[in-house]
């Protein structure tokens, strides 16, 4: 069977077939710029990619865009689109209204959509990608599959804020948590790595890419994690604050003579360790720009490093110890200083990492780097959210 995966973004899609006997990627690809002129769609399989400048004024016209490179006679790998057995989207907000993985049904796309307001740009084009797809595949069962619904098992103490109760309960805010499929391939593959399998476990996942955050995962189940309300909160990013005062918020909108739409994009898209270094989101710019001195993108290193070790200790102390800590995403699996710094000094705690181990560059492989006789496990594990949704999907889809 194969299961096509849609990550649809305002003005982006991207897409994954998957072969789910061999969990392996027959082609991917990106359209860009949906809705914009000069739209393109960047085609890979085998081995190739292929580039096509095509106007796609909404995602409908990108899904067939896709649909036709995936069964091309020059460069696709289907012969019809009926061996697409299923598809996954991506949603990003399952508010307290969705526990897993659904079918995408008329009635449930009305429900996400009524959850517009915690992910403003991103639910109604996650939904854009369903009904784009279902008006060009209507018989293919189409399943959308979460980023909170992992953290559904925090403990109130962990998601309901200090402020007056009536605000979770009257407006549902709360804290929801982000990335939750990769913090659930990571942890599972950890526990399966590890044989923790039935046994108790206390892993804390660290998906540090561009965008960031920390769960404390206990016997399977998340516990905690730093994203919040949006995936605004947790550790500084590469262009987000991460957790902030709330008092800021007034002051600089005083200072800078804005209204709270400015304030709230300075502290998304201009903050983080672009914001601190003035140089770039990017971990490999900041890491040359600190090797020729530059102080700010060093302090920015700093500053993304203690914050992280700093979720690692207290969801430690949440779990009471941790058995294994996981490095995963675009820095997580590629930063060996990163990884470096968030476990200087974690000693106290069991954690000690190999240099050489640690040095080793990413083979996409999971990779132990822990000291032979490290009481906590450090892994390496590269993420795979795609898989996930693939899995979810045919589950789902194919329930009895
Ligand atoms: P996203 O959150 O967009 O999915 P990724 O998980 O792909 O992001 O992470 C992207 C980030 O990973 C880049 O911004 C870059 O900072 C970082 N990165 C990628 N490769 C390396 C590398 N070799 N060394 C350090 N950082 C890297």
């Amino acid at each position: 069977m194969k299961v096509l995966v849609i990550n649809a973004g305002s003005s982006s899609l991207k897409y994954q077939l998957i072969d789910m006997e061999t969990e392996g990627v027959i082609a991917k690809g990106l359209c860009e710029r949906i809705g914009i002129d000069k739209s393109v769609l960047k085609h890979k399989a085998n081995g190739k990619e292929t580039v096509i400048n095509q106007d796609m004024p909404t995602h409908q016209e990108a899904i067939k865009l896709v649909l036709d490179a995936l069964v091309s006679k020059e460069y696709g790998v289907l012969n019809s689109m009926d061996e697409i057995s299923a598809v996954g989207h991506r949603i990003v907000h399952s508010g307290e209204v969705f526990s897993g993985p659904i079918l995408m049904t008329d009635e449930n796309i009305e429900k996400c959509l009524s959850l517009t307001e915690f992910a403003p740009l991103h639910q109604p084009a996650n939904i854009a990608g369903v009904k784009a797809c279902k008006q060009v595949m209507p018989n293919t069962p189409m399943v959308g599959v979460f980023d909170t619904t992992f953290h559904n098992t925090m403990p109130e103490e962990a998601y309901i804020f200090g402020i007056p109760y009536e605000a979770y309960e009257n407006y549902k805010i709360r804290r929801y948590g982000f990335h939750g499929t990769s913090h659930r391939f990571v942890s599972s593959e950890a526990i399966k790595y590890l044989g923790l399998e039935g046994k108790n476990s206390k892993i804390v996942t660290c998906h540090l890419g561009n965008g960031s955050s920390i769960s404390a995962v206990k016997d399977g189940k998340c516990m905690d994690t730093s994203m919040s309300f949006t995936p605004l909160g947790g550790v500084p990013m590469g262009t987000r604050c991460g957790d902030l005062d709330p008092a800021i918020i007034e002051f600089l909108m005083k200072k800078l003579d804005c209204d709270i739409a400015s304030a709230i994009n300075y502290c998304n898209k201009k903050s983080g360790v672009l914001g601190v270094s003035g140089v770039s989101s990017d971990f490999r710019d900041l890491s040359a720009a600190s090797s020729e001195g530059n102080h700010r993108a060093q302090l920015a290193l700093d500053i993304f490093a203690y914050s992280v070790k700093k979720y690692v200790g207290s969801y430690s102390a949440v779990m009471g110890g941790i058995d294994c800590l996981v490095f995963t995403a675009g820095v997580g699996e590629n930063d060996k200083t990163i990884r470096k710094e968030v476990c200087k000094d974690l000693g106290y705690l069991g954690v000690e990492i190999d240099e050489e181990l640690n040095a080793q560059s990413n083979n996409g492989k999971i990779r132990d780097i822990s000291k032979a006789g490290s009481k906590v496990k450090v892994l390496v594990i590269p993420t795979n959210e795609e898989l996930v949704i693939a899995r979810d999907t045919l589950a789902v889809a194919f329930a009895k």
